[in-house]
């Protein structure tokens, strides 16, 4: 057998070309951390490509900020009861992919959550009282948001309206990075904003694996999952909250009643795309264990992990529970 020690060597140069490798950086955007890594032969590629998904994140964050009071949305939230408000049209494309959540869900997805949301201030930890909900409630309704797609408008149909892309707009900008990533030629890479993930490709010759947080527990996972090609977001009620006499009031709220989600304590969906599995991992999260499995049982390609509201975990029906 004195061919093998230089079968060998050849096959390990073979695997191991001079500087291919994988590259990684991570900032902090969006009010969460965004992280970057893929692989290529071409460092100076890396760098680049790593660069332009971090400005695609602050680019996507500026233009849908509602914190930032010269950004589009706040324009729109200020000014389009009186009249049509002109936006970009991505914007346009990522409110019209939210009203379409909104009437799949049954109104349990709903960028108009923000009537009421606004009312909050997790770092402040204040909220409404009864009476600033039930005053503020009518505005949360899809159906007052009108969009003119000819003339990249979008009108409200009722005073108090206001919305917010925090439950779309990250798994939106994951996507647009994604696209910058293959139009550069990358094959591999993992986009990472917060909850919502995507991959691109497989990690060279495996699967990417990607791990579900217990929502307790930071560092542990309730589950691990192999993937390619695709996309998952969590949605927990341990992201942003503040408690108050024991009770955890976090960032989810139900759009029927303006109250915090209480059902489970995380929703993950796996899915084809992140602007997808972003906005039904909030949706699944407003409607808990039983609807929000028949709810993913419905679309093709959509799976979920659901930790209930007593660290119970659900899967559903493609995913083989861990052995
Ligand atoms: P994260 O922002 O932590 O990744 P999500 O993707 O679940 O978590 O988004 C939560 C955000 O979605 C909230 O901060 C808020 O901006 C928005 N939101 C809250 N409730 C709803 C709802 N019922 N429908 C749509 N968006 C919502
Ligand atoms: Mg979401």
């Amino acid at each position: 057998m004195r061919w093998l020690p230089s079968l060998m060597i050849a096959l390990l140069l073979g695997a191991a070309p001079a500087r291919a490798e994988w590259f990684y950086r991570e900032e902090a955007i969006m009010g969460t951390r965004v992280a970057v890594e893929l692989w290529t032969e071409d460092a100076e590629l890396a760098t680049r490509a790593m660069a332009a998904v971090i400005a695609e994140m602050r680019r996507t964050d500026e233009l849908m900020s509602t914190y930032k009071p010269e950004s589009q949305l706040s324009a729109v939230n200020a000014h389009a009861f009186e009249r049509p408000v002109t936006v970009d049209r991505e914007i346009i494309e990522v409110v019209e992919r939210a009203l379409e959540f909104s009437r799949l869900s049954d109104g349990a997805f709903d960028i108009t959550y923000a009537s009421v949301g606004y009312l909050y201030d997790y770092r402040a930890h204040q909220r409404p009282s009864a009476e600033q909900v039930a005053t503020a409630l009518p505005g949360v309704d899809y159906r007052q948001v009108q969009v003119d797609r000819g003339a990249n408008t979008i009108r409200f149909l009722r005073k108090g309206v206001r919305i917010d892309l925090g439950g779309i707009g990250k798994g939106h900008a994951v996507d647009r990075s994604i696209e910058t990533l293959r139009e550069l030629g990358i094959e591999h890479a993992m986009v990472n904003a917060g909850g919502d993930t995507r991959l691109l490709g497989d990690r060279r010759g495996k699967p990417w694996i990607v791990g579900v947080r217990d929502p307790r527990n930071e560092g542990r996972m309730v589950t691990r999952l192999p993937l390619e090609n695709e996309a998952i977001s969590t949605s927990g009620d341990y992201e942003r909250y503040f408690e108050e006499d024991g009770v955890r009031y976090h960032h989810i709220l139900v759009p029927g009643t303006g109250e915090v989600a209480r059902a489970v304590r995380s929703a993950t969906i796996i899915g084809p795309d992140a602007t997808l599995t972003d906005g039904l991992s909030t949706t699944v999260f407003v409607l808990g264990v039983e609807r929000g499995m028949e709810f993913v049982s419905r679309l093709s390609g959509v799976e979920a992990v659901i930790v209930d509201k007593d660290g119970r975990i659900f899967y559903s029906a493609g995913l083989a529970p861990p052995q």
